[in-house]
């Protein structure tokens, strides 16, 4: 099938495994939400799914476009149309969100095509401005410099605008917990909301239960202990901000006694 399909992963940090059988198919065009409580490993699947070297996958496997893209380099997974949040350095003085921005899509289509002269600057500039259209964003953004200043939310904004440029068909985008305010988090759903297509998956990562408020997931998986404990529609969400995570807790100690 197309998307990206999870069967059985294993993988840790120093010895310590942390994911522990993680089961889970995003399909192409669908988007998908991880929630559960801190700890339970959700930064780390989206860590392993970048390709981070501290993380050690010790069994399982990750097929994207029928290959398994465990076996690949972070730039080889991007370079298969995997988008990986926090994959580019961060601050990146004296240099612009346009110019930031063209880099990273001339170095995705020099390594699809090596003869690749880059995008002539008149057909990028027309893509960011319907792209910054798109996410509703002011056009004087492009021409600051990078995270220079930015705001959580505003950082958010080039994540997304990145994605927006790089049109890639499967997205991991993870809200850590650490920092984001109600406007980031917005912007990260408006932003996934309107780049919904048949072509993209999007992983939406979130420990917020308010998260869904903004964005449409189609599917609501819960993360426990390492796993995915449950799987339902958005009224899952809802079920979750009203009773917590507990119930998910006990129903897996009771299936797995
Ligand atoms: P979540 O994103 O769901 O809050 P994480 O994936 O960040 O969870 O963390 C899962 C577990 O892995 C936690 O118990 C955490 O303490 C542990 N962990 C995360 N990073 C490291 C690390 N660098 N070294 C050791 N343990 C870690
Ligand atoms: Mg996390």
């Amino acid at each position: 099938m197309s998307g990206l399909v999870i069967r059985n992963l294993h993988a840790g940090i120093d010895g310590k495994e942390i994911l522990k059988g993680v089961n889970l198919i995003v399909p192409q065009g669908e988007i998908h939400a991880i929630m559960g409580p801190n700890g339970t490993g959700k930064s780390t699947l989206a860590y392993v799914l970048m390709g981070h070297p501290a993380y050690e996958v010790t069994g399982g496997e990750v097929i994207f476009k029928d290959i398994n893209v465990l076996e690949l380099e972070p730039d080889q997974r991007s370079r298969l149309g995997m988008f990986l949040a926090f994959q580019y350095p961060v601050a990146i003085p004296g240099v612009t969100v346009a110019n930031f921005l063209r880099t990273a899509l001339n170095s995705r289509r020099k390594a699809q095509n090596p003869a690749d002269k880059g995008i002539p600057i008149p057909e990028f500039r027309r893509l960011l401005k319907e792209k910054m259209e798109l996410l509703r964003m002011d056009t004087s953004f492009a021409g600051r410099y990078l995270n220079d200043g930015f705001s959580g939310g505003e950082k958010k904004r080039v994540e997304i605008l990145q994605m927006a440029v790089l049109q890639p068909q499967f997205a991991v985008l993870d809200e850590t917990d650490s920092g984001l305010d109600i406007d980031a988090l917005r912007v990260v759903s408006e932003g996934v909301n309107a780049l919904r297509n048949p072509d993209l998956g999007v992983l939406v990562i979130t420990h917020y239960q308010r998260i869904l408020n903004y964005i449409h997931p189609d599917v609501v998986h819960v993360m426990v202990d390492g796993q995915i404990a449950e799987t339902g529609g958005p009224d899952l969400a809802l079920h979750l901000e009203e009773h917590g995570y507990d119930w998910v807790r006990e129903k897996m100690e009771t299936a797995a006694s």
